[in-house]
């Protein structure tokens, strides 16, 4: 995919190819009941190159809910601001176990495994509360700057029916909390994670907003919010840890670094090429969209780009 052409072929091949698929295999996530009202048919794919130019396919410019995509976004945010002070409170192994897991986290003494899990992006937004003062202010602001969209806001609905169906996340932060491993009040964390999570933004402004990743670390006015090393190990955690139990079976199939959230999306980057969101809320049982995947793995396989 030289060029916008190419691309633009491509994407209209994965939308008819994988596009009806969507909705077919899989399950809209109703653990958080707000979330549960979308139509699992719906299917959309939108990428951004290295310039800004963004194309889609599909639902590409409709909100949908960000959830757990936002902690990409929060990482890279406290890397900014700290670097690798931030890897004395979180890990970056793989977890193999489900995203709000507890297990680990007692037997690694409230260290979360990595920063894209559950128990590790409460650390990441505890963090960010106390470098920031408003951590989930800081996300839908850069959000909101990347891709140019001020509509990109949070959902209250959203944000009200995870709290009000929290108590996972609440059991994760009172344990890493009663390790140590929280700085700020456990209910104003989880108040600044729901918030963070209920994000709603397009296809086409969350590819926007990702668009740094493949820029090296370098945003969209030009300026350097990572540098070439920080956005590597954004990458790299995104690859190893981005889609929840079954990181193994992303990178096997579609071989970039990405992240998906329970709200069905899925950011995916090429480095120094493209960056790519797919939405699909269908599921498959380890909480990854079905048509998002199979839609990555399309545009690698079609492509031949991938990290590889
Ligand atoms: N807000 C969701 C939760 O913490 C995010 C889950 C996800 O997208 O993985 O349960």
């Amino acid at each position: 995919a030289a060029d916008t052409g190419e691309l633009s072929a491509v994407l209209a091949r994965i939308l008819t190819e994988v596009g009806p698929s969507a909705g077919l295999a899989g399950r809209v996530a109703d653990y958080i009941p707000a979330l549960s009202a979308v139509d699992p048919a719906t299917f959309g794919f939108a990428a951004t190159d290295l310039t800004g130019h963004t194309i889609g396919v599909g639902k590409w410019r409709t909100p949908f809910s960000i959830q757990s995509v936002s902690k990409v976004f929060s990482l890279a945010l406290v890397l900014a601001i700290e670097g690798d002070q931030l890897w004395r409170r979180v890990g970056r192994e793989p977890s193999g176990n489900p995203f709000n897991s507890l297990v680990q986290l007692e037997h690694e003494s409230g260290i979360p495994r990595n920063p894209l899990i559950n128990a590790g992006a409460l650390v990441v937004t505890d963090r960010l509360l106390t470098l920031t003062g408003d951590a989930r202010g800081a996300v839908r602001d850069f959000l909101r700057a990347e891709s140019g969209d001020d509509r990109v806001d949070f959902d209250a609905a959203v944000a009200r029916s995870e709290a009000e169906h929290g108590d996972r996340n609440a059991a994760l932060a009172h344990l890493m909390a009663s390790y140590g491993n929280l700085e700020n009040p456990v209910a104003d964390v989880l108040e600044h994670y729901f918030w963070q999570c209920s994000i709603a933004m397009t296809c086409g402004d969350l590819a926007l907003a990702g668009s740094f990743l493949a820029r090296h670390g370098v945003r969209a006015d030009g300026s350097r919010l990572l540098s070439r090393s920080e956005a590597k190990r954004v990458n790299s955690v995104m690859l190893t840890c981005g889609a929840y139990d079954a990181a193994g079976e992303f990178a096997y199939r579609v071989g970039l670094p990405g992240k998906s959230g329970v709200g069905g999306g899925i950011l995916a980057v090429v480095p120094g090429r493209y960056s790519l969101c797919t939405w699909s809320p269908a599921l498959d049982e380890r909480g990854n969209s079905v048509a998002g995947v199979a839609a990555l793995d399309h545009f690698t396989t079609l492509t031949g780009l991938s990290v590889f």
